[in-house]
This record gives structure tokens, C-alpha cells and sequence, in this order.
């Protein structure tokens, strides 16, 4: 659970407050029926709708790992409940999971989104749950969810012609840079320009991050994914690892030093972006951890106890629902869209996403002086003040 002691005395939040955000609204576990072709056995879906204080709807993307559990849907939306009140959007916080193979053939994975449509048609049609993509999903699974609801604000993160947003698809590497080159300037006293970055994971938010960071000016010596990484110390030439990747899938082997997942980690690089799977930063290696600023692209890629190793050693952490929001903030122009029919240019997406976050790291960083806290704590904080208020508001307390 992400909130403490320490959070509950900072919001002056009652204890009904409290016991409603210890647990989950509500949970659906479901199976897929269908057959599916190269698959044996069921594939179980998970829907976690963590607080709908501030919904309905209840945002949050939809994951497809092979290992994805139900804890770790309850995790993500947990998250999504803060970093929606931190963005001050109307969502409550949810998310959902499909435990299969998201590297099976795109005809396998149409036929699974379509039968995860199906059967959470009645949170999609209602309104109560609005997917968007996650690991292992992207533009072509939210049109097979559209495919069923035939109702543009159901899900977001869709293809342009069927209503998606300009600049959706790179809304959440955008604000991943916006956040970092801030980040820089306040607590390295540096220019973007002017450091060295490693990246975990080269999917939609690592991809996207280094594309943003790169226009910026900024150095990227490290860049992985699930095969591996590559290092090279002048910096990486962006263009000809985008050709590379697009050739072979991947960005392991692509010249200079080949590294591992784990050393790209520990490498001593002035601003570390792990923007791949939860939990890789852990009790094993934070001491081992040596940037000094830390900006979590993916959700939850610091556990609890390796926060705290990290925060001895003076390492600053951008949390999460700060840091990698700019793709919910999208999501909700797209949403917005769906029920309006307006249409939304991408420089005004970028506009909107680089004001958010901005203002969200401003209102943290004064409350994290202020209060003499860390910026995790301090963005939950200004986030829990956001949903108890609305619980006041509704008349919950
Ligand atoms: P993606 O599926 O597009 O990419 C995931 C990347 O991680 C790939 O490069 C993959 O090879 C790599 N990877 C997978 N397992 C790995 C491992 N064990 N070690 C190292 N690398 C590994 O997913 P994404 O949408 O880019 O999401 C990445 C993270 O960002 C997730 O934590 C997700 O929850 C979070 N996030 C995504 C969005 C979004 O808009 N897509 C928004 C907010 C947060």
C-alpha cells in the first residue's frame, strides 16, 4: 500500500478515508472462453478498480504479460488512483490485466482483446472502465476493444481514424522528458544538454523518452530491453538505433559495449530512466545504484525497501505517478474527444501535458520543502488531499 503513517498525519485524513484506500472498490477475475489459436489452457483477465472516489470512470491501460497476477493489477491501480487526483483529472483509479503471451501472432491477440471485451462489456459500456495501453498492448488492441463497444470515449490510446489522439502515442515518453529536463535543472543544477542517461526498456515510454530527450540535446549512453542493452560511452546515434531496432526487433547488439539489464542499472550516468517493468530497482542492487536522479518511467520500478536504501544514499526519485503521467493526461483529451466529437492537434496535446506536469512537479516540490518530505511522499500527499476532499464533497465522510 502506498500510503503511511507519515501521509494520513501530512492530509489530517480520517480513518474512513483511510480503510476505503487500504483496499480495493472492487476486483473482477474472469476467463477467456474462446479459442485461441496457439494457446492451451485459459487466460485469465483481471479488472481492479482500486477508488472511484474521483470516477466513475476508472482509468487505467491494460497490461498483457504472460505473468501478470492479480496483486500486481491491484498494485497499478492503485498508482492510477494517485497520479489521476495528482493530475486533477475526473478518473478514479483502476486497472487490468490479461495473463498471456503478448508476443503471440497479432491474430491470436485480436481474437484475446476481443474476447476481454466481451467479457468486461458491461464496465465498458457503462462507462465505469476505460482501458488504454499497457505493457504488452498498444494502438491495435484498443481498436479490437473499440471493435466491440463501437463507443469512442470506451477506451483511449486508439488508432487515429477511429478517434485516437494526435500525439497519444507519444504522450507518455513526452512528459517523461518534460519531467526529466526539469527535474535536472532543479536538483543537478544542470542543462539537459549537459548530462548522461540510461534507459531500461525501449517500448512505447523508453522509445519515446529517448526520442524527446535526444531532441533536447541530451546524452544517451544506455539504452535495454527485455534481450539486453547497449552502451556506448560518446552516446548513442538515435536515428541508426531506431533503423537497428526496426530491423531486428530489439536494441540488444547494436554496437558499441553489450550490458545487461541489471549493469545498465548501476551505471554512472548523471539520470537513471527505468521505463520497463516494475521492481527492477530492489534490495539486491539500490546500493549498488549510482545516478544521482532517478526518473521513473515505468509504474512502480522502485520497491519500498529500495526506496529507502536509494533515499539514505541521497538519491532524488521522481515518483511515478508524476513522472510518467503524460500518457493519462493524453488519455483524457481522447476521452474528452469521444464524447465531444472535437478534435485536438497534436502541439495542443504536447502543450496540455507539458502544463500539467509541470504545474503537478512545482505543487510537489513546494509541498516536499515545505514539509520536509520526499517527492513521493509529497505527490501522494497532495494527491490524497484531492480524493479526500471529493469524498467530503460526496458526502462519504
Ligand atoms: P511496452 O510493452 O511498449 O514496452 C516494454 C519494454 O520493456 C520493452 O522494450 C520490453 O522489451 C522491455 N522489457 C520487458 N520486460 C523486461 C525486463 N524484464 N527487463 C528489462 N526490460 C524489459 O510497454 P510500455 O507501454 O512502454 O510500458 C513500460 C512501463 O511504463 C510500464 O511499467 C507501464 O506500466 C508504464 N507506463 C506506460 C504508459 C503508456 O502510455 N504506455 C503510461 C504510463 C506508464
Amino acid at each position: 500500500m502506498l500510503l503511511d503513517e507519515e501521509i494520513v498525519k501530512l492530509v489530517g485524513m480520517p480513518e474512513k478515508a483511510y480503510r476505503l484506500l487500504s483496499e480495493p472498490d472492487r476486483i473482477i477475475r474472469c476467463r477467456i472462453r474462446r479459442h485461441v489459436p496457439g494457446v492451451s489452457g485459459f487466460i485469465y483477465v483481471y479488472l481492479v478498480y482500486h477508488s472511484a472516489a474521483r470516477g466513475p470512470p476508472g482509468k487505467g491501460g491494460v497490461r498483457m504479460s504472460s505473468d501478470v497476477t492479480l496483486e500486481e493489477v491491484a498494485q497499478l491501480a492503485e498508482i492510477m488512483t494517485y497520479k489521476n487526483a495528482l493530475m486533477d483529472l475526473p478518473f478514479g483509479g483502476a486497472k487490468s490485466g490479461i495473463a498471456a503471451d503478448s508476443n503471440l501472432p497479432p491474430e491470436s491477440k485480436q481474437i484475446i482483446m476481443s474476447a476481454y471485451a466481451h467479457e468486461l462489456r458491461n464496465e465498458l459500456l457503462s462507462g465505469h472502465y476505460v482501458p488504454a495501453p499497457d505493457i504488452g498492448t498498444g494502438p491495435s488492441e484498443m481498436a479490437a476493444i473499440f471493435g466491440e463497444t463501437h463507443l469512442r470515449e470506451s477506451v483511449t490510446g486508439k488508432p487515429i481514424g477511429i478517434g485516437g489522439l494526435p500525439g497519444r502515442k507519444e504522450a507518455t515518453g513526452y512528459g517523461v522528458s518534460v519531467v526529466a529536463e526539469r527535474a535536472v535543472r532543479e536538483f543537478l543544477k544542470k542543462e539537459i544538454s549537459d548530462v548522461t542517461v540510461a534507459v531500461q526498456g525501449f517500448g512505447n515510454v523508453g522509445s519515446w523518452t529517448c526520442e524527446f530527450l535526444s531532441k533536447m540535446g541530451a546524452k544517451i549512453v544506455a539504452v535495454s530491453d527485455v534481450r539486453g542493452g547497449t552502451f556506448h560511452a560518446g552516446g548513442i546515434n538515435l536515428e541508426d538505433l531506431k533503423n537497428y531496432f526496426q530491423r531486428t526487433g530489439t536494441v540488444s547488439g547494436f554496437g558499441g559495449s553489450q550490458i545487461t539489464n541489471q549493469s545498465l542499472l548501476e551505471l554512472d550516468v548523471d539520470l537513471l530512466i527505468p521505463a520497463a517493468v516494475g521492481g527492477v530497482i530492489n534490495t539486491g542492487n539500490a546500493a549498488n545504484i549510482k545516478a544521482d536522479l532517478i526518473v521513473e518511467g515505468a509504474n512502480a520500478p522502485v520497491t519500498q525497501e529500495a526506496d529507502e536504501i536509494l533515499l539514505k544514499n541521497k538519491k532524488i526519485i521522481v515518483p511515478d505517478f508524476l513522472a510518467n503521467a503524460g500518457g493519462v493526461v493524453a488519455s483524457y483529451i481522447e476521452w474528452r474527444e469521444g464524447k465531444s466529437g472535437a478534435k485536438t492537434r497534436k502541439g495542443e496535446t504536447f502543450a496540455v501535458i507539458k502544463e500539467t506536469l509541470l504545474e503537478a512537479f512545482e505543487e510537489t516540490l513546494h509541498f516536499s520543502v515545505r514539509n520536509g518530505v520526499n517527492l513521493r511522499k509529497s505527490a501522494l500527499a497532495l494527491a490524497a488531499t484531492r480524493i479526500v476532499d471529493t469524498m467530503y464533497s460526496r458526502g462519504w465522510l
